[in-house]
């Protein structure tokens, strides 16, 4: 058995791990950072970056070498039930360039990951952790690595392992499994008339759900489907591949892949959208990303949240550390930050998507957004998070809304 110790153990290097792994490194902390997989590794994922990911991952220092290997977007389009479509700009905001951008998961990560080792980040791959055991001053990190068992230690930890619910329920932290968003997608070739755009369906797919084209380059895309499961949703059996095929049938994708090949196998995988109701700390353990329930309810894009929520663990680690605090009352206020940063995004996009997403209202709000300016840029603010939904939804927006013939 080995056994290692550091200021900061991070179980999972995603997104969310390899971010707080940067961001803790800058402060000059000691950092493990374990993965059971090996990198570059593939997750099932749209692949689609939205303008607070990217800000970012500009900040990581990886934005150039994204943008030569990704494919740039500003606009996206957005099919109503009836098909009309409607086209977005992304708004433009201080705090990040307004593009989003869709990469392969299976790059993206492995970018962040090498900005984490680079900055100092001790990476330990292949091992599968089985338990974090919680003492009086730490952690301890216990895994399968080659065959044997290895032991870390932590003063802190951060449990980064996305919707993978098995170890925060063995541990306690998680008493049951969430409802979960069921997600799936796949790679094709050949794609033909990609619109240059982020592309999200409300036809063809049961709602509440929706499908992408999230182009990869002129010809190529990844193109899935998700569909959420929400309270009052009658209990079904459709998986998400099921609905991905319901979605491929619609004639405008039978267009897009007539000439097409898919790439891989249709891969699918749970989306946990619980944060409203998700634990993000236990003693001397932290919460990040999707652990933490964190993806927009609405969307299902994660990504900038596992960043952000990432970066915010990270500085709020920085702080603890500095003053020596490491009580549950300093964990507590971790908390009242993540709720303080995405609790009303999350609310707002939860009501949507448990209230209007209903054939008759995405059509009118499509129709809408299409006559005017101010609301389509409003309500894409509000959906990628670049403001308040409270301020921003004032008596005057929805009167438009109920005005417009
Ligand atoms: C089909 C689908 C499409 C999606 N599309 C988008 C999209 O277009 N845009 C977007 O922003 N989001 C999208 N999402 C959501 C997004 O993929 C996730 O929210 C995001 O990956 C969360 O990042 P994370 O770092 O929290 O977790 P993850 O990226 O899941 O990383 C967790 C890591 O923890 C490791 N791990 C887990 N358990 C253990 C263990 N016991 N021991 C060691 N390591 C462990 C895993 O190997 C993994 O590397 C999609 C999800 C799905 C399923």
């Amino acid at each position: 058995m080995q056994t290692k110790s550091f200021d900061v153990v991070i179980v999972g290097a995603g997104p969310a791990g390899a971010t707080a792994a940067f961001f803790l490194r800058q402060q000059g902390l000691d950092v493990a950072l374990l993965d059971k997989a090996t990198f570059p590794r593939e997750k099932t994922c749209g692949d689609g970056l939205t303008p607070r990911a990217i800000g970012v991952l500009d900040e990581i220092g990886i934005l150039d070498d994204l943008l030569v290997e990704g494919c740039k977007m500003d606009e996206a389009t957005v099919f109503a039930p009836n098909g009309t479509p409607v086209t977005t700009q992304m708004p433009i905001r201080e705090d990040h360039p307004p593009i989003m951008l869709a990469i392969p998961r299976y790059k993206l990560d492995n970018f962040i990951l090498q900005k984490a080792v680079e900055a100092g980040a001790d990476l330990c791959e292949g091992i599968n952790v089985q338990d974090v055991q919680i003492e009086a001053n730490g952690v301890k990190v216990v895994g399968r690595y080659k065959g044997q068992q290895m032991v870390i230690n932590g003063r802190m930890g951060i449990m980064a392992v996305g919707a993978s619910m098995g170890l925060l329920k063995r541990m306690g932290i998680l008493k049951k499994t969430p409802t979960l968003t069921l997600a799936a997608r796949a790679y094709y070739e050949g794609v033909q008339d990609l619109s240059g755009r982020f592309e999200f369906y409300f036809e063809g797919i049961p709602l509440p759900g929706y499908g992408w084209v999230f182009p990869l380059s002129e010809n190529t895309a990844n193109i899935g489907a998700g569909i959420f499961e929400i309270r009052n949703r009658k209990k079904d059996n459709r998986t998400a591949q099921m609905v991905m095929e319901q979605f491929l049938n619609i004639p405008k994708m039978k267009h897009h892949l007539a000439h097409a090949k898919r790439v891989g196998p249709i891969k699918g995988y749970p989306i946990r959208t619980d944060f409203a109701t998700a634990p993000t700390y236990a003693q001397n353990l932290m919460l990040a990303g999707e652990a933490a329930g964190l993806v927009n309810p609405l969307t299902g894009e994660g990504i900038d949240y596992a960043l952000e929520s990432g970066k915010i663990a990270a500085q709020h680690l920085g702080l603890m550390f500095k003053s020596g605090d490491f009580s549950d009352a300093q964990l507590e206020q971790y908390d009242q930050k993540l709720r303080a940063h995405f609790h009303e995004q999350v609310r707002f996009c939860e009501r949507i998507r448990d209230w209007y997403l209903h054939k008759p209202i995405i059509n009118r709000l499509v129709n809408v957004a299409k006559k005017r300016d101010q609301f389509r840029e409003l309500f894409t603010d509000i959906v990628l998070g670049n403001v308040a939904a409270k301020e921003a939804m004032t008596f005057k927006t929805v009167s438009q809304i109920l005005l417009t013939r």
